[in-house]
């Protein structure tokens, strides 16, 4: 099909949730993606940091084609090969490899089992205790939980009334943490790099303040690794680099490459306080996605992409803070491994991101304000320099 059709079958039929660019992609490899017309494109997107290993990795599509071809579907009534093996490959990648594993579909719907969870365990152990406190310009998910959770009222404020039992306390503020969790808290849940928020950081002393602050009241400490897991940020997860030991953490985004597929992974005693019949879902862990997760994590380790994430993570913040020199326009270069952002003193974020499209090269806007780059992890240093070369010509172009 022709871009320009699909477009219009696009306005016509699908719900217009987003506000596309006009851009058909038909396929792609490793950082490369390619439209209808066989231009090319350099990816600093992957998919909003789904996928790591870059696109059409051979061994994560062996593993689809394989499955695929085997059994794709046949509920959680059922035991089907790769759900419990990838379940012990996910628990290994923690200290003690005890955790145990709800799979779901989304990060939304991980964040959603682990709000669930964190009430179910609360009720037998802290009866009165059920909110979720969270961050201000979090971003937990779509669901009207999920949405209540995330800490960003614009984009709460047209679906009204929300679920109750979520606050919000600012970011890397040990003061207000300490007065939000009082009795009636069952969980803390927090980003360790606020993404959609704007690439955020939360700082160490905050972060080991607020494991000791959940360790001494009961509390649960959750961590929303849905857009830093995976080696995104370096380690597994982001929260390693700090020496936490969250008793919930949930997945999604990369696990599997780009299939939907995610997860609520908590310490055993948390775990068990789900019985048969709490939580569920159709689709969730079936051998299809367990397989391409299973490829997918074995390639991140043996490619070595937490290392990669870190130099080339690095690397760009480097470029970017030279950047950041010469133009005004920048005020800020911050970020994890390779989860970077920018942010600019004027409202032209979305320009700056159409003009280095149209160089070939994605980048994404959140906000007026700010860039955020999300590449896959095997991104090279010549594919930075190519990034940076571009993007100090639009910005040539944008102060001129
Ligand atoms: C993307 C994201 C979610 C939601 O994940 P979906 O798969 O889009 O439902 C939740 N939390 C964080 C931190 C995210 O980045």
């Amino acid at each position: 099909m022709k871009a320009t059709a699909a477009f219009g079958l696009d306005a016509k039929y699908v719900m217009q949730t987003y506000a596309r660019k006009p851009i058909l992609f038909v396929s792609g490899k490793g950082m490369r993606l390619f439209d209808d017309e066989g231009a090319e494109y350099l990816d600093f997107v992957s998919g909003i940091g789904a996928v790591n290993l870059g696109h059409s990795h051979p061994a994560v599509c062996e593993a689809i084609a394989r499955q695929g071809k085997r059994l794709t579907h046949v509920s959680n009534l059922y035991y089907v090969e790769h759900r419990a093996e990838l379940a012990e490959e996910l628990s290994g990648l923690f200290d003690g490899g005890t955790r145990r594993v709800f799979f779901s579909n989304s990060g939304t719907e991980a964040n959603e089992g682990a709000i669930k969870l964190a009430r179910r365990f609360a009720q037998d152990r802290h009866p009165g205790a059920f909110k979720v406190v969270t961050a201000e310009r979090s971003f937990h998910g779509r669901t009207l939980a999920t949405l209540a959770a995330t800490g960003q009222a614009a984009k709460q404020e047209r679906f009204l009334p929300l679920p109750e039992g979520f606050s919000h306390v600012p970011l890397n503020d040990i003061d207000a943490l300490d007065a939000a969790l009082d009795e009636t808290v069952a969980a803390l849940l927090l980003e360790v790099v606020q993404g959609e928020g704007g690439v955020f950081p939360a700082n160490a002393g905050y972060l080991s303040a607020a494991e000791q602050l959940c360790r001494e009241r009961g509390i649960l400490l959750m961590i929303d690794e849905v857009q830093t897991g995976f080696f995104r940020t370096g380690p597994a997860f982001a929260h390693q680099a700090f020496g936490l030991m969250p008793d919930v953490v949930t997945v999604a985004k990369a696990m599997a490459n780009g299939l939907p597929v995610g997860a609520v992974i908590a310490c055993e005693e948390v775990a068990e306080a789900f019985m048969p019949g709490d939580h569920g879902s159709t689709f969730g862990g079936g051998p299809l996605v367990c397989a391409a997760a299973r490829a997918t994590l074995r390639a991140l380790s043996d490619e070595q992409c937490g290392r990669n994430a870190l130099s080339a993570g690095a690397y760009l913040q480097a470029r970017l803070g030279e950047l950041m020199q010469g133009f005004p326009l920048i005020s800020d270069v911050r970020g994890a491994g390779l989860m970077v952002g920018c942010s600019l003193t004027e409202p032209v974020a979305a320009e700056v991101v159409g003009m280095l499209l149209r160089r070939g090269l994605l980048v994404n806007n959140i906000g007026a304000n700010i860039i955020r780059f999300l590449p896959p992890l095997l991104c090279k240093t010549a594919e930075v320099d190519t990034l940076c070369a571009n993007l100090e010509e639009v910005l040539v172009e944008v102060c001129a």
